[in-house]
């Protein structure tokens, strides 16, 4: 599956990227946060979450008492938009059955979308409705997954959290509740 991801050329995001930003952390992590797209500095790395948005994650998953190296880091779309655009929905479509494989493969317990484009993502993949995130943030929605029950718990994407800072302590507290699950 990585190999796939690495030489995928399924829509136009490959023709400028440096990486592709597969996503990293334990094959079998119980919590599995899930971003939008890479940035320039995660497209120079190769590593998702490493920029200003990264440092904010780093921040919050400390103050709920969980580990970095503990969860899975992915997004939905794994290469660099142009300019940081957001993803359009063509993209979203080709590289979305990569998130579908990892999810697969790594059986996680909690589903932490973050930011609008993946909470209606994962929303909608498990039978729920597309909801705006400041309507479902630090909600629990139970769900059936093929690999059994799952918490989708969705969350401000750090990002806007730089961009409008009362968001901050609002994404703190739904960190907490994430490092509240009992795993
Ligand atoms: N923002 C995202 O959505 N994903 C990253 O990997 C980095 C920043």
């Amino acid at each position: 599956m990585d190999t796939e991801m690495l030489e995928c050329k399924k829509c136009r995001l490959h023709e400028g990227r440096q990486n592709v930003v597969i996503g990293e952390g334990p094959s079998d992590a119980d919590i599995m946060l899930i971003g939008e797209a890479p940035g320039a500095n995660e497209d120079k790395t190769g590593r998702p979450f490493v920029g200003r948005a990264g440092k904010i994650l780093d921040e919050a998953l400390e103050g709920a008492g969980l580990a970095r190296e503990d969860v899975f880091i992915g997004n939905i779309v794994k290469c660099r938009p142009p300019s940081n655009r957001n993803p359009k929905k063509d993209e979203i479509a080709s590289c979305t059955p990569f998130l579908d494989m990892q999810m697969a493969s790594i059986r996680p317990k909690v589903l932490v979308p973050m930011g609008n484009f993946p909470t209606g993502y994962v929303m909608e993949r498990f039978g729920l409705d597309r909801r705006r995130i400041g309507e479902v943030r630090g909600k629990i929605f139970d769900v059936e997954t093929p690999w059994g029950g799952a918490a989708i718990v969705p969350i401000y994407h750090p990002a806007a959290t730089i961009y409008n800072q009362r968001l901050r302590p609002v994404l703190q507290k739904d960190f907490k509740l994430i490092g509240r699950f009992n795993l």
